[in-house]
Protein backbone atom coordinates (compact mmCIF):
# COMPACT_ATOMS: atom_id res chain seq x y z
CA UNK A 1 0.00 0.00 0.00
CA UNK A 2 1.58 3.28 -1.07
CA UNK A 3 1.74 5.58 2.21
CA UNK A 4 1.08 9.37 2.00
CA UNK A 5 4.55 11.00 2.71
CA UNK A 6 4.85 14.77 3.98
CA UNK A 7 7.72 16.47 2.94
CA UNK A 8 10.65 17.06 4.97
CA UNK A 9 12.68 20.26 4.64
CA UNK A 10 14.15 19.44 8.18
CA UNK A 11 18.04 20.44 8.53
CA UNK A 12 18.91 17.03 9.57
CA UNK A 13 17.92 14.32 9.99
CA UNK A 14 17.25 14.91 6.98
CA UNK A 15 14.48 13.58 3.69
CA UNK A 16 16.04 10.04 2.52
CA UNK A 17 15.28 8.80 -0.99
CA UNK A 18 11.43 6.81 -0.70
CA UNK A 19 13.19 4.25 -2.57
CA UNK A 20 16.17 3.61 0.04
CA UNK A 21 13.22 3.68 2.49
CA UNK A 22 11.43 0.97 0.63
CA UNK A 23 14.44 -1.54 0.42
CA UNK A 24 15.14 -1.17 3.66
CA UNK A 25 11.93 -2.14 5.08
CA UNK A 26 11.98 -4.69 2.43
CA UNK A 27 15.43 -6.45 3.85
CA UNK A 28 14.40 -5.33 7.52
CA UNK A 29 13.40 -9.11 8.69
CA UNK A 30 15.75 -10.92 6.11
CA UNK A 31 19.06 -9.28 5.02
CA UNK A 32 20.00 -10.59 1.48
CA UNK A 33 18.71 -14.41 2.15
CA UNK A 34 21.13 -14.21 5.22
CA UNK A 35 17.68 -14.81 7.66
CA UNK A 36 18.65 -12.18 10.03
CA UNK A 37 18.71 -8.40 10.04
CA UNK A 38 21.30 -6.03 9.28
CA UNK A 39 20.22 -4.69 12.83
CA UNK A 40 21.06 -8.40 14.44
CA UNK A 41 24.36 -9.16 12.26
CA UNK A 42 27.34 -9.29 13.31
CA UNK A 43 29.61 -6.32 12.42
CA UNK A 44 32.46 -9.20 11.75
CA UNK A 45 30.29 -11.39 9.46
CA UNK A 46 31.56 -11.56 5.72
CA UNK A 47 27.92 -10.10 4.67
CA UNK A 48 28.63 -6.70 7.11
CA UNK A 49 32.38 -6.77 5.25
CA UNK A 50 30.84 -6.89 2.17
CA UNK A 51 28.40 -3.94 3.18
CA UNK A 52 31.43 -1.67 5.04
CA UNK A 53 33.25 -2.31 1.60
CA UNK A 54 30.76 -1.47 -0.80
CA UNK A 55 30.23 1.66 1.13
CA UNK A 56 33.93 2.70 1.21
CA UNK A 57 34.61 1.63 -2.46
CA UNK A 58 31.01 3.79 -3.82
CA UNK A 59 32.42 7.07 -1.42
CA UNK A 60 35.89 6.47 -3.12
CA UNK A 61 33.69 6.40 -6.60
CA UNK A 62 31.47 9.14 -6.35
CA UNK A 63 34.19 11.52 -4.84
CA UNK A 64 36.71 10.21 -6.70
CA UNK A 65 38.99 10.05 -3.79
CA UNK A 66 42.66 9.41 -4.29
CA UNK A 67 44.39 5.90 -3.12
CA UNK A 68 46.18 7.88 -0.91
CA UNK A 69 43.50 8.94 1.30
CA UNK A 70 41.65 6.64 3.92
CA UNK A 71 37.75 6.50 4.30
CA UNK A 72 36.51 5.74 7.90
CA UNK A 73 33.26 5.15 9.52
CA UNK A 74 33.25 7.32 13.28
CA UNK A 75 30.17 7.44 15.77
CA UNK A 76 30.01 10.45 17.64
CA UNK A 77 28.84 12.76 15.06
CA UNK A 78 30.19 15.80 13.74
CA UNK A 79 30.73 16.96 17.02
CA UNK A 80 32.82 13.98 17.78
CA UNK A 81 35.22 15.05 15.43
CA UNK A 82 35.58 18.74 16.58
CA UNK A 83 37.43 16.55 19.29
CA UNK A 84 39.03 14.57 17.05
CA UNK A 85 40.85 16.42 14.36
CA UNK A 86 42.66 18.14 16.89
CA UNK A 87 43.38 15.37 18.96
CA UNK A 88 44.64 14.06 15.42
CA UNK A 89 45.94 16.71 13.68
CA UNK A 90 47.39 19.82 16.04
CA UNK A 91 50.50 17.48 17.66
CA UNK A 92 51.72 16.96 13.75
CA UNK A 93 53.81 20.14 14.14
CA UNK A 94 55.97 21.24 17.45
CA UNK A 95 53.83 24.08 18.05
CA UNK A 96 50.52 22.04 18.42
CA UNK A 97 48.46 25.40 16.86
CA UNK A 98 46.12 25.23 14.57
CA UNK A 99 43.80 28.02 12.41
CA UNK A 100 39.96 28.49 12.31
CA UNK A 101 38.02 30.25 10.43
CA UNK A 102 34.66 31.18 12.08
CA UNK A 103 31.79 31.51 9.58
CA UNK A 104 28.92 30.66 12.06
CA UNK A 105 28.09 28.38 14.82
CA UNK A 106 29.43 25.00 13.58
CA UNK A 107 33.17 26.73 12.84
CA UNK A 108 32.85 27.81 15.97
CA UNK A 109 32.00 25.23 18.37
CA UNK A 110 35.00 23.15 16.71
CA UNK A 111 37.36 25.95 17.60
CA UNK A 112 35.98 26.14 20.85
CA UNK A 113 36.42 22.34 21.61
CA UNK A 114 39.76 22.44 19.68
CA UNK A 115 40.83 25.20 22.16
CA UNK A 116 41.29 22.07 25.15
CA UNK A 117 43.97 20.66 22.98
CA UNK A 118 46.81 23.37 21.68
CA UNK A 119 46.42 27.34 20.91
CA UNK A 120 44.21 27.97 18.45
CA UNK A 121 43.44 31.46 16.15
CA UNK A 122 40.60 32.99 14.48
CA UNK A 123 42.44 33.90 11.26
CA UNK A 124 40.02 36.78 10.61
CA UNK A 125 38.78 39.85 12.22
CA UNK A 126 35.44 38.52 14.10
CA UNK A 127 32.41 38.51 11.98
CA UNK A 128 29.52 40.69 13.31
CA UNK A 129 26.84 38.28 11.75
CA UNK A 130 27.36 35.06 10.37
CA UNK A 131 25.83 35.82 6.99
CA UNK A 132 29.50 36.08 4.84
CA UNK A 133 32.90 34.51 4.21
CA UNK A 134 35.44 36.75 5.36
CA UNK A 135 37.40 38.12 2.66
CA UNK A 136 40.85 36.50 2.31
CA UNK A 137 42.73 39.34 1.77
CA UNK A 138 41.63 39.90 5.79
CA UNK A 139 43.54 36.58 6.77
CA UNK A 140 46.57 36.18 8.62
CA UNK A 141 47.76 32.64 8.54
CA UNK A 142 50.56 31.40 10.36
CA UNK A 143 52.41 28.75 8.32
CA UNK A 144 53.88 26.65 11.33
CA UNK A 145 49.74 25.91 12.14
CA UNK A 146 49.30 22.11 11.88
CA UNK A 147 46.12 22.71 9.93
CA UNK A 148 43.44 25.52 8.82
CA UNK A 149 39.98 24.41 9.77
CA UNK A 150 36.59 26.03 8.09
CA UNK A 151 32.88 24.95 7.53
CA UNK A 152 31.88 24.33 4.49
CA UNK A 153 28.34 25.06 4.84
CA UNK A 154 27.06 26.22 7.87
CA UNK A 155 23.70 24.86 8.69
CA UNK A 156 22.02 27.59 10.90
CA UNK A 157 22.99 30.12 9.12
CA UNK A 158 22.47 29.14 5.39
CA UNK A 159 26.22 30.45 4.58
CA UNK A 160 28.44 27.98 1.88
CA UNK A 161 31.89 28.09 0.51
CA UNK A 162 31.58 28.31 -3.31
CA UNK A 163 35.81 28.13 -3.48
CA UNK A 164 38.48 25.83 -1.28
CA UNK A 165 40.17 28.35 1.05
CA UNK A 166 44.06 28.70 -0.36
CA UNK A 167 46.34 28.06 2.65
CA UNK A 168 49.69 28.27 1.22
CA UNK A 169 50.30 24.98 1.59
CA UNK A 170 49.31 24.06 5.38
CA UNK A 171 46.48 21.41 5.50
CA UNK A 172 43.25 22.10 4.94
CA UNK A 173 40.56 20.20 6.86
CA UNK A 174 37.01 20.44 6.16
CA UNK A 175 33.33 19.74 8.22
CA UNK A 176 31.21 19.22 5.02
CA UNK A 177 28.30 17.67 7.13
CA UNK A 178 25.73 19.84 5.50
CA UNK A 179 26.80 19.84 1.80
CA UNK A 180 28.61 16.37 1.85
CA UNK A 181 28.02 15.02 -2.21
CA UNK A 182 25.43 17.64 -3.01
CA UNK A 183 28.58 18.98 -5.18
CA UNK A 184 31.93 17.97 -6.25
CA UNK A 185 34.71 18.56 -4.26
CA UNK A 186 38.59 18.18 -5.35
CA UNK A 187 39.44 15.99 -2.29
CA UNK A 188 43.17 15.88 -3.44
CA UNK A 189 43.22 19.80 -1.97
CA UNK A 190 42.05 18.61 1.76
CA UNK A 191 44.07 16.75 4.25
CA UNK A 192 41.23 15.81 5.92
CA UNK A 193 37.23 15.90 5.50
CA UNK A 194 34.55 14.66 7.89
CA UNK A 195 30.56 14.62 7.49
CA UNK A 196 27.78 13.14 9.58
CA UNK A 197 25.86 10.75 7.47
CA UNK A 198 22.17 12.38 8.50
CA UNK A 199 21.70 14.95 5.95
CA UNK A 200 22.93 14.17 2.11
CA UNK A 201 23.91 10.53 2.72
CA UNK A 202 22.32 9.00 4.88
CA UNK A 203 20.70 8.44 8.82
CA UNK A 204 22.20 9.79 12.07
CA UNK A 205 24.68 7.31 13.62
CA UNK A 206 27.32 7.62 11.64
CA UNK A 207 30.60 10.15 10.63
CA UNK A 208 32.23 9.77 7.45
CA UNK A 209 36.23 10.78 7.84
CA UNK A 210 37.98 10.89 4.36
CA UNK A 211 41.82 11.81 5.40
CA UNK A 212 45.07 11.83 3.79
CA UNK A 213 47.25 8.66 4.91
CA UNK A 214 50.44 11.04 5.95
CA UNK A 215 48.28 12.26 8.74
CA UNK A 216 47.78 9.37 10.34
CA UNK A 217 49.59 8.34 13.28
CA UNK A 218 50.08 11.48 15.30
CA UNK A 219 47.24 11.19 17.98
CA UNK A 220 48.23 13.22 21.27
CA UNK A 221 48.87 10.31 23.63
CA UNK A 222 45.58 11.13 25.28
CA UNK A 223 43.37 10.81 22.85
CA UNK A 224 40.49 8.10 23.34
CA UNK A 225 41.51 5.31 21.41
CA UNK A 226 38.07 5.13 18.98
CA UNK A 227 38.85 8.66 17.63
CA UNK A 228 42.32 7.81 16.82
CA UNK A 229 42.84 7.23 13.30
CA UNK A 230 45.82 5.21 13.19
CA UNK A 231 43.91 2.80 15.25
CA UNK A 232 40.78 2.70 13.18
CA UNK A 233 42.37 2.95 10.19
CA UNK A 234 44.59 -0.09 11.00
CA UNK A 235 40.70 -2.09 11.89
CA UNK A 236 39.04 -0.49 9.20
CA UNK A 237 36.78 1.12 11.38
CA UNK A 238 36.35 -1.77 13.55
CA UNK A 239 38.10 -1.65 16.14
CA UNK A 240 34.77 -1.78 18.00
CA UNK A 241 31.31 -1.95 17.01
CA UNK A 242 30.40 0.47 14.42
CA UNK A 243 27.21 1.67 13.79
CA UNK A 244 26.49 -1.47 11.53
CA UNK A 245 22.62 -0.08 10.58
CA UNK A 246 23.53 3.52 9.43
CA UNK A 247 26.65 2.23 7.13
CA UNK A 248 24.09 -0.07 5.75
CA UNK A 249 21.66 3.00 4.96
CA UNK A 250 24.30 4.92 4.16
CA UNK A 251 25.32 2.44 1.31
CA UNK A 252 21.32 2.79 -0.02
CA UNK A 253 22.04 6.17 -0.37
CA UNK A 254 24.91 6.30 -1.79
CA UNK A 255 23.31 3.41 -4.45
CA UNK A 256 20.93 5.61 -5.06
CA UNK A 257 23.13 8.60 -5.62
CA UNK A 258 25.14 6.58 -8.38
CA UNK A 259 22.24 5.61 -9.96
CA UNK A 260 20.44 9.12 -10.14
CA UNK A 261 23.56 10.23 -11.89
CA UNK A 262 26.49 10.39 -9.10
CA UNK A 263 27.93 13.52 -7.51
CA UNK A 264 27.50 16.00 -11.16
CA UNK A 265 23.91 14.95 -10.74
CA UNK A 266 22.89 16.15 -7.19
CA UNK A 267 25.42 19.30 -8.27
CA UNK A 268 22.79 20.52 -10.54
CA UNK A 269 19.62 19.53 -9.04
CA UNK A 270 20.92 21.41 -5.70
CA UNK A 271 21.73 24.49 -7.97
CA UNK A 272 18.20 24.08 -9.64
CA UNK A 273 16.19 24.01 -6.58
CA UNK A 274 17.70 26.60 -4.49
CA UNK A 275 18.23 29.37 -6.92
CA UNK A 276 14.06 28.80 -7.65
CA UNK A 277 13.56 29.60 -3.78
CA UNK A 278 16.23 32.62 -3.80
CA UNK A 279 14.90 33.99 -6.96
CA UNK A 280 11.70 34.00 -5.79
CA UNK A 281 12.61 35.58 -2.47
CA UNK A 282 14.89 38.28 -4.48
CA UNK A 283 12.07 39.21 -6.74
CA UNK A 284 9.81 39.82 -3.39
CA UNK A 285 10.09 42.93 -3.00
CA UNK A 286 11.21 42.54 0.18
CA UNK A 287 8.81 40.38 1.73
CA UNK A 288 11.03 37.46 1.83
CA UNK A 289 14.52 38.75 3.10
CA UNK A 290 17.32 36.04 2.94
CA UNK A 291 19.82 38.00 5.26
CA UNK A 292 23.33 35.99 4.08
CA UNK A 293 26.13 37.91 0.90
CA UNK A 294 24.39 36.57 -2.24
CA UNK A 295 27.42 34.47 -3.30
CA UNK A 296 28.04 32.70 -0.22
CA UNK A 297 24.11 31.47 -0.15
CA UNK A 298 23.85 28.02 0.95
CA UNK A 299 22.30 25.91 -1.69
CA UNK A 300 21.67 23.22 1.11
CA UNK A 301 19.72 25.61 4.01
CA UNK A 302 18.07 28.45 2.70
CA UNK A 303 17.51 30.73 5.66
CA UNK A 304 14.60 33.82 5.06
CA UNK A 305 12.21 36.30 7.28
CA UNK A 306 8.84 36.94 5.96
CA UNK A 307 7.11 40.13 6.05
CA UNK A 308 8.34 43.53 7.98
CA UNK A 309 10.74 43.43 10.62
CA UNK A 310 7.96 44.55 12.92
CA UNK A 311 5.21 41.84 11.81
CA UNK A 312 8.32 38.81 11.22
CA UNK A 313 7.25 36.50 14.01
CA UNK A 314 3.52 36.68 13.75
CA UNK A 315 3.46 36.49 9.91
CA UNK A 316 6.44 33.58 10.25
CA UNK A 317 4.15 31.84 13.35
CA UNK A 318 1.15 31.65 10.09
CA UNK A 319 3.13 30.51 7.03
CA UNK A 320 4.92 27.52 8.95
CA UNK A 321 0.75 26.22 9.68
CA UNK A 322 -0.38 26.91 6.33
CA UNK A 323 2.98 24.84 5.05
CA UNK A 324 2.09 22.41 7.80
CA UNK A 325 -1.58 22.13 6.39
CA UNK A 326 0.18 21.67 2.41
CA UNK A 327 2.10 18.83 3.98
CA UNK A 328 5.49 20.55 4.48
CA UNK A 329 7.08 20.23 7.82
CA UNK A 330 10.15 20.98 9.28
CA UNK A 331 10.82 24.51 8.39
CA UNK A 332 11.34 26.80 11.16
CA UNK A 333 14.61 28.67 11.06
CA UNK A 334 16.71 27.53 13.88
CA UNK A 335 16.00 28.29 17.22
CA UNK A 336 19.02 30.51 17.48
CA UNK A 337 18.42 32.72 14.55
CA UNK A 338 14.62 32.40 14.25
CA UNK A 339 12.53 32.94 10.59
CA UNK A 340 12.22 30.03 8.43
CA UNK A 341 14.68 27.62 7.05
CA UNK A 342 14.12 25.39 3.89
CA UNK A 343 16.75 22.52 4.06
CA UNK A 344 16.77 21.32 0.25
CA UNK A 345 19.44 18.35 0.76
CA UNK A 346 20.07 15.33 -1.92
CA UNK A 347 16.79 13.43 -1.26
CA UNK A 348 14.52 16.56 -1.34
CA UNK A 349 13.25 16.48 -5.06
CA UNK A 350 12.31 19.35 -7.57
CA UNK A 351 9.33 18.65 -7.29
CA UNK A 352 9.25 19.03 -3.27
CA UNK A 353 11.05 22.07 -4.00
CA UNK A 354 8.60 23.25 -6.80
CA UNK A 355 5.30 22.80 -4.22
CA UNK A 356 7.68 25.39 -1.41
CA UNK A 357 7.94 27.92 -4.37
CA UNK A 358 4.65 27.26 -5.15
CA UNK A 359 3.17 28.05 -1.37
CA UNK A 360 5.37 31.01 -0.44
CA UNK A 361 4.06 32.72 -4.10
CA UNK A 362 0.66 32.42 -2.89
CA UNK A 363 1.62 33.20 0.56
CA UNK A 364 3.46 36.70 -0.71
CA UNK A 365 0.33 37.12 -2.89
CA UNK A 366 -2.17 36.97 0.02
CA UNK A 367 0.17 38.93 2.74
CA UNK A 368 2.02 41.43 0.71
N1 LIG B 1 28.70 20.28 11.59
C1 LIG B 1 27.64 20.74 10.89
C2 LIG B 1 27.88 21.57 9.68
C3 LIG B 1 26.35 20.41 11.30
O1 LIG B 1 25.30 20.85 10.61
C4 LIG B 1 26.17 19.61 12.45
C5 LIG B 1 24.81 19.16 12.94
N2 LIG B 1 23.73 19.74 12.46
C6 LIG B 1 27.30 19.20 13.15
C7 LIG B 1 28.54 19.54 12.68
C8 LIG B 1 27.17 18.38 14.41
O2 LIG B 1 26.79 17.11 14.07
P1 LIG B 1 26.30 16.05 15.17
O3 LIG B 1 24.99 16.54 15.66
O4 LIG B 1 26.21 14.81 14.33
O5 LIG B 1 27.35 15.99 16.20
Amino acid sequence: MEEKRTINFGAGPAKLPESVLLQAQKELINYNGTGISVLEMSHRSSDFDKIMNTTENLLRELLNIPDNYKVMFFQGGGSGQFSAVPLNLIGLKGDKCAEYIVTGTWSSKAAKEAEKYGNINVVHPKLDSYTKIPDPSSWTLNPSASYVYYCCNETVHGVEWNFVPDTAGVVLVSDMSSNFLSRSVDVSKFGLIFAGAQKNVGCAGVTVVIVREDLVGGALSDCPIVLDYKVQADNKSLYNTPPCFSIYIMNLVLEWIKNSGGTAAMDSLNKQKSSMIYDLINASDGFYMCPVDVPCRSRMNVPFRVGKREENEALEKKFLEGASKRGMISLKGHRSVGGIRASLYNAVTLEDAQVLAAYMKEFLKEHQ
